[in-house]
């Protein structure tokens, strides 16, 4: 159906912020978690004609550490929200969890309000490592954590990873795979597992520049990444976009959605949505995103009204990082042109040069595009 939406919840509360992190998360604000909560479930009323007019598909709750707020507030945000839900229709509500701040009472109040998949930040096995990068948790925890989403019933369950880290080295990456691929018969999924990426003002890229601490060189993470799908495709983890892996039939319907384009609307501070041909954000400031709200202000900071062209390059962006690629069928159903004609020189281009190649219906990233996909995103910008 074409009238069905996502929608995002971004909880910008941390306990902490990770050395690594340039999301829009927060420290040491908790005393504005009520305000915040009130607020975002303001956002959603103020949406009602439009979330009346659609069905929600998937509803995908991040953060920040929605775990890290008291679980009332979720049980709040999603009873706002399941005023417009057809259950018939909603097939995914996942909610960010991390290790030492999820309970048992919290996953039964997220159970009962709804959620049916559950993503846990991991990052490492290793405590050394998770220390390194700032990250609040220890492996004890999320073996704890994992352990309780099972007794609680959750059965969908991914986990999240991070490659390169400081102390990390091709062996202790190993021990990371057989950790994770261990924990197969206890619900886990589905595994992200992103590329570090080092961000402008965060600790970590100023500990790696002063020289504290140091990654593998690009020839050991390349055998990281060699290793990684290698070991995931043996062990049944699909590999359905270039940092995500499932087990058949356990992709992320919300995340897909991205990909594919999709309506979604996001609500929170520094939420994104793409709607009506148009992406925009809120502020992020906390502060600001509850004031505005109150005072009936536009909570809007950025937006971008995307022309036909545009839209139909972020298109074949977006769908170039499933690795099934770009449904050409679909392309001209939505857009009622070729994508072969319109984009002829590009595609011809990264064709000859061994970075896509043309299979049936669909144009998707060959191994090396895989491998370097951002000259092949450089074409269509
Ligand atoms: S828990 Fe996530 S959002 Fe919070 S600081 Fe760490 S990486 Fe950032």
């Amino acid at each position: 159906m074409n009238n069905d939406i996502g929608i995002y919840i971004h909880i910008p509360f941390c306990l902490q912020k990770c050395f690594y992190c340039d999301f829009n998360s927060y420290a040491n604000k908790q005393e504005l978690v009520e305000k915040y909560t009130f607020a975002l479930c303001n956002e959603i009323l103020k949406n009602a004609e439009i979330l009346s007019q659609y069905k929600i598909s998937t509803i995908y709750i991040g953060g920040g550490t929605p775990s890290y707020i008291d679980s009332k507030y979720i049980k709040q945000i999603l009873d706002t929200l399941l005023l417009f839900v057809d259950k018939e229709y909603l097939k995914e509500v996942t909610i960010e969890v991390n290790p030492n701040s999820v309970t048992e009472e919290k996953l039964k109040v997220y159970k009962e309000s709804g959620v049916n998949r559950l993503s846990i930040g991991l990052q490492s096995n290793h405590n050394d490592i998770l220390k390194k990068i700032g990250r609040a948790h220890k492996i004890e925890e999320f073996e704890k954590a994992l352990d309780l989403a099972n007794k609680v019933g959750f059965t969908n369950i991914s986990a999240d990873l991070i490659y390169p880290l400081p102390d990390l080295d091709l062996n202790r990456f190993n021990e990371t795979l057989d950790y994770i691929l261990n924990l197969k018969d206890k619900n886990i999924k589905h595994i992200s597992i992103y590329n570090l990426e080092i961000h402008e003002n965060t600790k970590l890229k100023f500990l790696l520049d002063e020289g504290y601490v140091t990654l593998v060189d690009e020839d050991e993470e390349y055998e990281m990444y060699t290793a990684l799908n290698k070991r995931f495709k043996e062990a049944g983890y699909n590999r359905y976009e270039i940092s995500n892996y499932s087990i058949q039939g356990y992709e992320s319907n919300h995340n897909l959605r991205y990909w594919n384009q999709s309506l979604y609307l996001g609500f929170g501070a520094g939420a994104s949505s793409f709607f009506g041909g148009s992406r925009y954000r809120n502020e992020n400031s906390i502060e600001k995103y509850i004031s505005y709200l109150d005072k009936g202000i536009s909570i809007i900071a950025e937006k971008e009204d995307l022309d036909l062209l545009s839209l139909m390059k972020e298109y074949v962006m977006l769908a170039l990082r499933k690795i099934e690629g770009l449904d050409v069928t679909n392309f001209k159903s939505k857009y009622k042109k070729d994508v072969y004609e319109l984009f002829s020189e590009e595609l011809n281009s990264l064709i000859n040069d061994g970075l896509l190649e043309k299979e049936g219906n669909y144009i998707h990233l060959t191994q090396r595009g895989l491998e370097v996909a951002n000259l092949v995103w450089e074409k269509f910008v």
